[in-house]
């Protein structure tokens, strides 16, 4: 008893609900789940949430997932979507059971359901307006008014239906709806429209159709075509909890049933989740397309250089509640960095370089340091950098009048150049603005890493990342910060006024280490010192180009604590 209440207390609740259905019978015990996005935009990271919840239900439970788009809007709806969605999912690692299904499939058997009600008198042909039928639907506390056209005969109905599939009616002039209740305290009772005409060609069934049917007259039984069992969709969906069943009941008479069960959305901080305002940042070209990488969407985050594994990790530790909230954006950025950190190799770029020369070492000379690739994953092991008399070291690791507590290079004081020398400040060189230009330093011969001397083991306060001048390899690095600089930006009258202005900032000959070279496309690694970056899609090897995926630390919480 103790071990199963054990149990019980580590499954979310709708684990519970399914294993409950199992152990009732439930629908022979399947686990039959969906994810049905409607391709009108690019998946976002709330969509990732919805994922891996269908499709991990469906592995715990052997069961199957289905992947059905819901396209019963031709206005919106699009291809381009369509492959970007199964692009996503099967980035994040999923597998849908068999080939991706469509709504619109099922517009045929819709259409003789739809039928079937009429016939039923269950469903009625409504020529107002829609301005006259939102007059007539009252209010949650009163009652909606009946339509004029409600006691329309059978037989007319079904002549007008069918004149309407004929596309003989221009748009709004005539809708199907079906006769629920106006006096229901639930609105969507009331009355709900079956299917509208729209005179649109639509991604897939062409010019065939000229109604369409609503997604309450479509979600559900599309549910029961597929042999779903268990349909899982955000709360703002339970208040059509009871027009899904009640559909059912109208059309089918077998023990089996799908149930639609809710869960709380993923809201995140400081983005925006809307499809639509999502759609508007695009077409308004405020940012550079779906796939930007300020973006939410997993296109978005995949070329920014967040992993798949990074994604799923983050689901798993926000849950699955009935009670929305808010999840600070930086848990998925921790779930970032702690992935990378394990998985990319480290290698040395200077952002903001400052030549600094040693002007002990030979003139000609130049020779291979050895440094780890990973120091968390030995088996990475270790690739060798050049060194020379010339080097690129970040400009604020020099402090010309430098307090006591810097750790880094000053005239006089000494640090380790990562992986090679420990060399000492001697002089500067400056332009006509006082700006350095150059750093003269001297190196201590017998302090090369690895080496084995007594100078090699030699402490010295700082270490600083570096790059060879003569082998350096100039690459554009594209540094990201919040989209908004506002928490709730959808809480603003007009969203885009929070946009932040400085989202991004391009910085060009940042000089990288010789290796960088090998990566390829959509790589990631980490800059010692500065963060994770991943290569662009657009990078070629004419011109690299990275994305800054996440810092090594999370710089806002310290902004954030400050405040
Ligand atoms: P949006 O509101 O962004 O336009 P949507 O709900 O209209 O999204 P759909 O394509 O209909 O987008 O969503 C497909 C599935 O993903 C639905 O089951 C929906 O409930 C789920 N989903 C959408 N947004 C979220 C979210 N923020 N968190 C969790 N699940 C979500
Ligand atoms: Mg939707």
């Amino acid at each position: 008893m103790s071990e199963q209440l054990e149990n019980n207390k580590s499954l979310n609740f709708i684990e519970s609900i399914i294993e409950e259905d199992i152990k009732a019978g439930k629908n022979e015990s399947r686990v039959h789940t969906r994810f049905p996005p409607e391709p009108n935009g690019y998946l976002h990271i709330g969509h990732a949430k919805s994922i891996c919840l269908n499709f991990s239900m469906a592995k715990k439970y052997n069961g199957k997932c289905n992947l059905r788009f819901d396209d019963t809007n031709p206005v919106k709806e699009d291809v381009e979507y369509v492959d970007s969605i199964m692009e996503d999912i099967k980035w994040l690692g999923f597998e849908w059971d068999g080939e991706p299904l469509y709504s619109s499939d099922y517009f045929e058997q819709l259409y003789d359901w739809a039928v079937k009600m009429i016939k039923n008198a269950k469903a009625y042909i409504d020529d107002q307006t829609s301005d006259e039928i939102a007059s007539q639907k009252g209010t949650p506390t009163v009652p909606g008014q009946e339509s004029p056209f409600r006691s329309r005969s059978v037989d007319e109905n079904l002549d007008l239906f069918n004149r309407m599939k004929s596309g003989e009616f221009k748009e709004g002039e005539k809708i199907l709806r079906a006769k629920g209740d106006m006096a229901s305290p639930n609105m969507h009772m009331r009355d709900p429209i079956m299917y509208r005409i729209i005179h649109n060609e639509h991604h897939r069934t062409g010019n065939k159709w000229c109604i369409y049917p609503m997604y309450d007259f479509t979600h559900g039984q599309s549910d029961y075509i597929e042999g779903i069992t268990h349909s899982l969709c955000t709360l703002e969906f339970e208040n059509h909890r009871p027009l899904y069943n009640w559909y059912l009941d109208q059309l089918t008479d077998t023990d089996y049933r799908p149930v639609q069960t809710e869960f709380a959305r993923l809201n995140l901080s400081y983005t925006v989740m809307s499809k639509r305002k999502l759609l508007q940042l695009v077409e308004d070209k405020l940012v550079n397309g779906w796939d930007d990488p300020r973006m939410p969407t997993i296109s978005g985050m995949r070329r920014r250089g967040y992993t798949a594994d990074s994604i799923k990790a983050f689901a798993d530790k926000i849950g699955v509640a009935k009670r929305e909230n808010v999840i600070d954006v930086s848990l998925l950025e921790f779930c970032v960095r702690e992935d990378l950190n394990k998985k990319a190799d480290r290698l040395m770029t200077v952002l903001d370089p400052v030549k600094l020369i040693i002007v002990n070492y030979p003139e000609e000379k130049e020779e291979m340091v050895s440094v780890d690739n990973n120091p968390e994953d030995e088996t990475r092991g270790k690739r060798e950098m050049p060194f020379s008399r010339e080097i690129y070291i970040e400009r604020n690791d020099f402090m010309e009048d430098a307090p006591k507590k810097f750790f880094r290079l000053s005239i006089d004081k000494e640090v380790r150049l990562k992986g090679a020398y420990i060399i000492k400040g001697e002089n500067l060189v400056k332009d006509a603005d006082g700006n350095i230009t150059e750093i003269h330093c001297t190196y201590d011969v017998d302090s090369k890493s690895g080496s084995g001397t007594e100078a090699s083991q030699r402490k010295v306060k700082g270490t600083l990342h570096w790059v060879s001048a003569k082998h350096a390899v100039p690459v554009q690095v594209r540094q990201y910060d919040r989209l908004f600089n506002n928490e709730d930006p959808a809480s603003q009258e007009d969203f885009k006024t929070s946009l932040n202005p400085d989202s991004l900032t391009i910085v060009e000959n940042c000089m990288a280490e010789p290796a960088i070279v090998n990566l390829k496309s959509l790589d990631t690694v980490q800059f010692q010192r500065q963060g994770y970056f991943c290569v662009d899609i657009d990078s070629t090897s004419e011109k690299m180009i990275f994305n800054r995926t996440v810092t090594l630390k999370d710089g806002w919480s310290k902004v954030i604590n400050k405040k």
